[in-house]
């Protein structure tokens, strides 16, 4: 059966575009051009993913994007206008997948969609077929007053248990698992967000400053996860 894909914008040129670039791929799309009417389909439809334009009537995408979240797991792009609305779209507060911003080329969207579905299909996978090995799976990775739970998906902080996004513990664990290497921005985006992402890097940027608030003393001044300049980042432990 193939996957669901729920396009929410009004401007009708660019809502038939996706609409039929996506057909082509062979996806099933609904179409809506206004919030509430989106957020009505998405609780009656559970698409697979869903395809939100942030300046909408009615609800805005950040709003009904909120909702969403609140409601369902599946996985939202954003497309914003306007790049300084990027740490807003992927933060707590809202809370998309992923952003594109316009103008956009399809050929890229049309990439993401796939990753983001692909990964859906992963996680699925792996909450129906946990990892087999014991050890793989009860890893405690512990360094000074800071440590990690991969059994548990769980970041402590002297003892404390810090609230995390899901991407910013997969983004925390893969760092930390290359302790002491130089791992690039396009690795991270790679292996954190998925293999065929053609993500841009400030997603990676982004994250990681969310979680230097989160896990450093000085955020402003790291000593866990270093700047390595023109090359990326280094987890120092
Ligand atoms: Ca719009």
């Amino acid at each position: 059966m193939s996957d669901l894909i729920l396009v929410v914008e009004d401007e009708l040129a660019l809502q038939e575009t996706l609409a039929y670039n996506l057909k082509r791929q062979g996806y099933e799309v609904e179409t809506a051009g206004e919030g509430y009417q989106a957020l009505a389909m998405s609780r009656k439809l559970h698409p697979d993913l869903i395809i939100l334009d942030v300046m909408l009537p009615g609800i805005d995408g950040f709003e009904l994007c909120r909702i969403l979240r609140q409601e369902m797991t599946t996985p939202v792009l954003m497309l914003t206008a306007r790049v300084d609305e990027i740490d807003r779209v992927v933060g707590l507060e809202v809370g998309a997948d992923d952003y594109m911003t316009k103008p956009f080329s399809m050929r890229e969207l049309m990439a993401r969609v796939k990753a983001m579905l692909r990964r859906v299909r992963l996680i699925r996978q792996e909450f129906n077929h946990p990892p087999a090995t014991e050890e793989a799976s009860s890893q405690m990775l512990v360094f000074d007053n800071l440590a990690i739970d991969m059994n548990r998906r769980e970041v402590t902080l002297n003892g404390q248990a810090l609230s995390v996004k899901p991407k910013e513990y997969d983004l925390l664990s893969f760092l930390a698992q290359h302790r002491g290497q130089v791992l690039s921005r396009e690795l991270i985006l790679e292996r954190v967000w998925g293999w065929d992402y053609i993500g841009d890097s400030r997603t990676v940027d982004v994250h990681v400053r969310w979680l230097r608030e989160k896990i450093e003393p000085v955020p402003a001044n790291p000593h866990r996860i270093v700047t390595v300049r023109s090359a990326g980042y280094r987890f120092e432990g």
